[in-house]
């Protein structure tokens, strides 16, 4: 407001004048927010530079409840029902940390997954928050692309990726200041570079309590704690998402080899984990 005044009182007289005001006024706007952007983010940084070191040598359990200690406002917990977010579910359930449990129905997941979902719900007494995708971009994604078109080119497989996951994970995650997730390092390379906490590209600060955890460890935890787990996992199916586009991994292929198998990219991701 101190600019705009400023710059009125300075180019006062003539139309021309005024236009060339309100231009230089809106470019100082510019650059303001875009200072303040990245004061934000320097200062989310600085706030996963502390909490990574203060979360390091503590447990998953403790992580979570630390977490919601340190952070203000909305925190969302995001599970795809799979291993590792059914284990930090019972963490929080077990301690009744202040949390939001959505999840992303894509409409394309397998029927293990509902049924798992159920009994979550009834296991732990809670409701999962559902989001889908928008209906009219579906409809359209559908009618461009076909049922299946995503087998038929990165790009059609990512614009499914898209409106199905991320556009309501967007949602999902709108007004959160603190967002928890099931990445552990060793799922791939790609994940390898991840931390334990992390400033996310839409300046959250993310949680992923198990990290540092083996899949044998998860297993391990789930089995001693009787939790509920997709059967498919014993079927070889170690990261699950949407039905037609996971499949089973033979021994020693990595982690998430069968996700999106007929494409040859290494960080095998669908957009909700992008690192800047
Ligand atoms: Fe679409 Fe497959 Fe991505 Fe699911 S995983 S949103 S079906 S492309």
């Amino acid at each position: 407001m101190e600019a705009r005044a400023q710059n009125e009182k300075l180019f006062v007289g003539g139309t021309k004048r005024i236009q060339r005001a309100r231009i230089a006024d809106d470019g100082l706007t510019g650059i303001g927010r875009q200072r303040e952007r990245n004061d934000h983010r320097g200062m989310l940084e600085a706030q996963s530079a502390r909490l990574n070191a203060i979360l390091a040598d503590l447990s998953p359990a403790e992580r979570l409840a630390r977490f919601r200690e340190e952070i203000e406002g909305k925190l969302v917990f995001t599970t795809s029902l799979g291993l590792e977010d059914q284990v930090i579910l019972h963490l929080l359930a077990e301690q009744g940390v202040d949390v939001e449990v959505v999840t992303l129905d894509t409409g394309r997941l397998f029927s293990q997954t509902y049924e798992l979902w159920a009994e979550t719900e009834r296991r732990y007494g809670t409701r999962i928050r559902a989001f889908y995708p928008q209906q009219e971009t579906l409809e359209a994604l559908i009618d461009e692309h076909g049922i299946n078109g995503f087998y038929d080119s990165r790009e059609a497989r990512s614009a499914c990726c898209g409106i199905r996951k991320v556009e309501p994970l967007n949602r999902a995650l709108a007004g959160a200041t603190g967002w928890i997730v099931g990445l552990r390092a060793d799922q791939s390379e790609h994940r390898r570079g991840a931390a334990l906490v992390a400033v996310d590209e839409r300046n959250l600060l993310k949680l992923s309590p198990l990290f540092d955890w083996t899949r044998e460890a998860v297993q391990n935890f789930a089995l001693a704690n009787q939790i509920p787990v997709n059967p498919l996992h014993d079927q070889g199916f170690v990261s699950i998402g949407c039905a037609p586009c996971t499949r089973a991994i033979a021994a020693g292929e990595p982690e998430r080899a069968g996700r999106w198998w007929w494409e040859h990219d290494d960080r095998k991701e669908c957009g909700l984990h992008v690192r800047r």
